[in-house]
């Protein structure tokens, strides 16, 4: 097929349900055009829902926000400390600096991809010696894959430190059968518009704490006191998420479960066309483990065959990218630091995010595997 003429392959877009427009042409029509009303309401009732283990929803205007709030509702301060994946999206970071605390970044392991517990353990023992206890822990669930919650949250409790659950990527992963972005002390969503379901841009703070949920809702809209007039005695934010917004998150979770299904039949096609070659291998579920395949990732021989493969995908107009670039390597953490055992830079190196969004049609997944197969011996 020609590049020029061959239709344009993403690695995850927006995937509409159908029912999105009717929520939001009911807020038009009953003028709940604000960042509040039913539709916010419902769409905190059906995430609720959805995540069950008796936890409590709020629906705020990003992820990003959502870890800001959710450091500060764990007492995270100025000169504190925050230990954090360091294979992950720098927006799981940069809210620990927002904040004027510091971030220490622990290393993955190699069946997750995510937090390796003896580095978390290693980096945890090492920050008391040095007199300072760690404030909060951001677990990540990266791709979809959950993280070694068992482990993890052990360690956690040993040492009296709340996880703070980055659950952006992995709305509708299990772990031994209970929800994602249910495990930690608080824990966030993502709607932003790669993520499993979008509403173009949001997110949300999960907590089994009911005061948690009020007091994000409280500083996300401006830190108001109960008064006739405007009284403050805190500082606030504006980041509770519209009404309108909210229609479309309330359309997007009816098809959640069917977006996952796709997402995880995108992982099977790759196994089956691409599992027997000897220089690539796919992140395997570990027992246990139920992953929403956010995207579907590969890990090859070398650096040069993940170049070579991406691209030549870019030469027939299919995107893919290397995977998340570890924060103990990017310019603007190079003074943190970082517990480290090789796992993520190689990671770096030598993995890649195939296309694996939910929209993905059968004939752009053979378009995609006969363009890697041409690159494979
Ligand atoms: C997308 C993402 C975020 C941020 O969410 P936004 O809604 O885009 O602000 C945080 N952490 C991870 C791991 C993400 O993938």
């Amino acid at each position: 097929m020609n590049a020029i003429e061959s239709k344009r392959i993403w690695l995850s877009s927006p995937h509409m349900g159908g029912t999105e427009q009717n929520y939001v042409q009911h807020a038009f029509d009953t003028n709940w055009v604000a960042p509040l009303g039913p539709n916010v309401n419902g769409f905190e009732k059906d995430i609720e829902g959805y995540l069950d283990e008796g936890v409590h929803v709020a629906a705020l205007s990003s992820g990003t926000a959502s870890l800001h709030l959710g450091l500060k509702l764990l007492g995270v301060t100025r000169d504190d400390e925050v230990l954090c994946q360091s294979m992950t999206f720098s927006a799981s970071a940069n809210p620990i600096v927002y904040l004027g605390a510091t971030p220490i970044f622990v290393d993955s392991e190699a069946q997750t991809w995510n937090m390796c517990p003896n580095q978390l353990e290693i980096a945890i023992k090492d920050r008391l010696s040095k007199g300072k206890k760690p404030k909060a822990i951001i677990a990540v669930h990266l791709y979809g894959m959950p993280y070694n919650v068992d482990a993890i949250h052990k360690i956690a409790s040993a040492y009296k430190i709340p996880v703070l659950e980055d659950s952006a990527e992995a709305l509708g992963s299990r772990y031994h059968n209970i929800n994602c972005g249910t495990f930690g002390e608080i824990a966030i969503l993502s709607f932003n518009g790669n993520k499993i379901i979008t509403t173009s841009g949001g997110g949300a703070l999960v907590s089994k704490s009911k005061s948690f949920k009020e007091k994000a809702i409280f500083l996300a809209t401006q830190a108001r006191n109960d008064a006739p007039h405007y009284e403050h005695t805190e500082i606030g934010h504006n980041y509770r998420m519209s009404n309108i917004i909210a229609g479309i998150g309330r359309g997007q979770m009816e098809v959640l479960d069917a977006h996952v299904g796709n997402r995880r039949a995108n992982f099977d096609f790759y196994k089956k066309n691409l599992g027997d070659s000897s220089e690539i291998k796919l992140l395997e579920e570990p027992e246990g483990y139920h992953s929403n395949r956010w995207l579907t990732c590969i890990e090859t021989t070398s650096y040069n065959l993940r170049e070579d493969i991406r691209l030549a995908l870019a030469n027939e107009n299919i995107e893919s990218r290397p995977l998340w670039k570890p924060m103990h390597r990017q310019p603007v953490f190079a003074e943190c630091d970082a517990y480290l055992n090789g796992i993520s830079d190689d990671l770096f190196d030598r993995g890649l995010c195939l296309p694996s969004g939910s929209n993905l049609e059968e004939e752009d997944l053979f378009r995609i595997v006969s363009v890697i197969k041409n690159i494979l011996r």
